[in-house]
């Protein structure tokens, strides 16, 4: 069975909704994982704050104002009066929901519940519509089966035995629909994949269905060569090998979350990238296969913290790197790009949780400057950093722009480079012309 999951602007009004449904109507039976409408994580984040600030007043508001843009968008969605009821009635049940915690403690359990709501919303009403339109249809629930581990991680093996256990009690269905983005923790709380988590949670039940495919359906033609919202010009990349994927999700390309490509590659599942306000477009193709040193794209990730580690030893000396990793280890904080000169180590992060933490035990070892409001600027292609000429149109196009590091080789399919988040947009049009600018005249 094959998963195709819509993303938020997929199922942002009435007409994307039964857009979808025309979609998924030759993939059956399928797996069907929806985003929240568009819109509707980020408004549940904002009551979710004021609630966390004590200002219920505010909450209760954002609530008001949400609740009242889905009454038309279940009119305009369902034909019949007794269904339109049926979809007011499951509106007001969730934002009954979400005022109840006026009367409570507020602390991160209930946050998650609430941004939980959304796909809970979305799933809902579109299954509504596929009953009315008397399809063969079931709707599951993602939060019994979907689960992390006390660090966040999948558990591939409980998700899979949980869903196979789920549809076989359901079999003979065309029809399969669940949530994107929720799960639950190992104490049962609900959870969430992080934003932009519902190509996360295709990818992991495409993986645990053994699927042929798992389509990622979203507003725009595939993986662009370089970000559509930053660089005019764009254009869609046909086919990436998952390493590339892989690469360009965690440095920023924000079509696909960071972790999503890991359990299909594994998979070994193809991930096609759709769009669904123009289904006849091709899009982009991910899967082993790979075009050997091309550059396929780039990507840009902002929020990055760089840590100098100067030793106070004046040279690396042996144990010093190990004695720093074990740092960031014990406070689970991934690195991202690395440089070492004799004297001192470079390295970035993109979660500042532990910071503080990590800094008090690297100045016993080391001298310690720390610099914010970084991006990384990540240039993709298979093996591209082995070809010859890479360097200099990456040194040629950032000529005017101060770089803070450097960083290629590491994977074969990637050069790094860090700088200043002011001066990324600038990068990635500068680049996209010396790098793209002959590809970008022929189409
Ligand atoms: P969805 O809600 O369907 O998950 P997202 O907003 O998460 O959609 O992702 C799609 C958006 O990603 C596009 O509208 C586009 O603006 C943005 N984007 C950023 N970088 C790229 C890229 N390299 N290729 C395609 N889209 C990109
Ligand atoms: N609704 C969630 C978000 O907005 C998950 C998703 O859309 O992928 O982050
Ligand atoms: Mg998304």
């Amino acid at each position: 069975m094959n998963v195709l999951k819509f993303g938020g602007t997929s199922v942002g009004s009435a007409t994307r909704m039964r857009d979808v449904a025309r979609i998924v109507e030759s993939h059956s039976p399928v797996m069907i994982v929806l985003s929240a409408v568009s819109g509707t994580t980020n408004k549940l984040v904002d009551i979710a704050y004021h609630y966390n600030e004590g200002k219920k007043e505010k909450a209760l508001a954002l609530i008001d104002e949400l609740e009242q843009s889905y009454f038309p968008f279940v009119e305009d969605l369902l034909q019949t009066e007794s269904a339109q009821q049926e979809g007011k009635n499951i509106i007001a049940t969730h934002f009954a929901h979400l005022r109840d915690y006026a009367r409570n403690g507020f602390g991160i359990k209930q946050y998650r519940e609430i941004l939980a709501q959304g796909e809970l919303i979305s799933t809902q009403l579109f299954y509504r519509y596929m009953v009315e339109q008397n399809k063969n249809v079931v709707l599951i629930n993602a939060l019994d089966f979907m689960r992390v581990d006390e660090d966040g991680e999948p558990e591939m093996h409980f998700i899979q035995e949980a869903l196979h256990a789920i549809l076989a009690q359901v079999p003979g269905k065309q029809f399969y629909i669940t949530q994107g983005f929720i799960c639950r923790n190992p104490v049962g709380e609900i959870e969430n994949l992080k934003r932009g988590g519902s190509d996360y949670s295709a990818s992991l039940i495409g993986a645990a269905l053994g699927s042929e495919e798992i389509q990622i359906w979203t507003d725009i033609d595939g993986m662009h060569n370089n970000d559509p919202r930053i660089v005019q010009g764009t254009y869609p990349v046909r086919n990436l090998s998952f390493d590339e994927a892989a690469e360009l999700a965690y440095f920023g390309a924000k079509i696909l979350h960071p972790s999503s490509v890991n359990p299909a590659r594994k998979a070994g599942i193809p991930v096609r990238l759709k769009n669904t306000m123009q289904p006849e477009a091709e899009g982009t193709l991910i899967s082993e296969q790979s075009e050997r040193g091309t550059i396929k794209a780039i990507a840009a990730k902002d929020g990055i913290t760089a840590i100098r580690i100067v030793s106070n030893r004046m040279l690396l000396a042996f144990g010093f790197l190990r004695n720093v990793f074990e740092i960031f280890e014990r406070y689970k904080t991934p690195i991202d790009m690395i440089t070492t000169s004799e004297v001192a180590v470079s390295l970035t992060i993109d979660n500042e949780g532990q910071l503080e933490n990590i800094l008090k035990e690297l100045s016993v070892i080391a001298d310690v400057e720390v610099d914010r409001d970084l991006s990384i600027i990540s240039v993709v292609g298979d093996h591209i950093s082995e070809g010859p000429g890479l360097a200099g149109k990456i040194f040629g196009a950032l000529r005017s722009i101060s770089m803070r590091m450097v960083s290629g080789g590491g994977s074969p399919n990637n050069v790094s480079l860090l700088l200043p988040t002011k001066h990324k947009n600038e990068a990635l049009r500068q680049l996209n012309v010396e790098l793209f600018q002959s590809v970008s005249q022929q189409c």
